[in-house]
């Protein structure tokens, strides 16, 4: 698995997209989303608050930030009290906010066919996958049409989206149901200079990436070649979707609204998303 500690990740720090924005990550505490919030610092952001359910790992990230930065608050995205919280939380310590990030996301442990599917698996992974993102965008954007905010919301999906998959059903369902809120939040929030798109990785290694395929991280490697067919060599990182982030999060896609960004190295060898 990449190493996601401070040291590995990195900016040109002569160029800071993010200078002065107030963050909210969701699933923070840990892979994408922790990759992601040390990138909106060294970006400049004046706060980002990391947003999780794994308060051990969430404070480690925030301290490891540096004080000030930084701020972790416990929020199970399931629950639109604690979102709403969250978000009211934000405003009322640093004023307003400029940039949601949604990331939080659960898989399923075995690769599910629809004849497999487990009912009760694909209600926790709607919860939060889901239910929880519509939850993150609503007091997201209410957010941000209250206090004059232009922001910009960024949500998490998956290359598994669009596409249909010969596994994980009920994850890519999931995924489906984002891209539509992202698409039905674009249109709705245009008028208000808020702008919502979808990012859409290929696989990384993280330990959502583990519990899906059922592998220790230092395994990884080969279940790319023997499960997913992928030639050895450097595959893509966190670090990689991070940016893909930070240019939505940014300035830099002033006028890019409506639309799903894929970062996916699969593509180059199968024509399509392995995922
Ligand atoms: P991860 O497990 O490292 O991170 C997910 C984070 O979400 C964890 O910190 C977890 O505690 C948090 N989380 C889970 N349920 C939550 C809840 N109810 N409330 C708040 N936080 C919650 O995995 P990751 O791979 O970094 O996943 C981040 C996002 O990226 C997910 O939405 C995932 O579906 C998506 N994604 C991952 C891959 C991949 O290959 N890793 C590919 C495409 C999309």
């Amino acid at each position: 698995m990449a190493d996601l500690t401070a040291d590995t990740v990195s900016v040109n720090q002569t160029i800071k997209k993010l200078q002065g924005k107030v963050v909210v990550v969701t699933g923070g505490a840990s892979g994408i989303g922790e990759v992601t919030a040390r990138k909106f610092v060294l970006h400049g952001a004046r706060a980002v608050v990391i947003a999780d359910i794994q308060d051990e790992l969430g404070q480690t990230v925030v301290a490891s930030l540096g004080p000030g930065r930084s701020t972790y608050i416990h929020c199970d995205v399931t629950d639109e009290d604690q979102v709403r919280s969250l978000i009211e939380s934000t405003v009322k310590i640093y004023g307003h906010l400029d940039v949601m990030f949604s990331n939080a996301g659960i898989g399923c442990a075995s690769q599910q066919t629809v004849l497999e599917l487990d009912l009760s698996n694909y209600d926790k992974v709607m919860a939060v996958n889901a239910r929880g993102m519509a939850a993150c965008v609503k007091h997201a954007a209410k957010a941000m049409v209250e206090g004059g905010v232009r922001g910009s919301i960024v949500c998490m999906a998956s290359a598994a989206a669009g596409q249909g998959g010969p596994m994980f059903t009920d994850y890519t369902m999931s995924k489906d149901a984002v891209m539509g809120l992202m698409r039905s939040a674009s249109l709705q929030l245009g008028a208000n200079g808020i702008r919502v798109n979808c990012v859409s990785p290929g696989p990384v290694v993280t330990p959502l990436f583990c519990w899906q395929f059922q592998v220790e991280a230092e395994d990884a490697e080969n279940l790319y070649e023997a499960q997913l067919g992928l030639k050895a060599g450097k595959r893509m990182s966190a670090e990689n979707v991070a940016d893909a982030v930070v240019f939505l999060a940014s300035d830099d896609s002033e006028f890019v609204t409506g639309h799903n960004l894929v970062v996916d190295d699969t593509i180059k060898e199968f024509g399509r998303s392995s995922f």
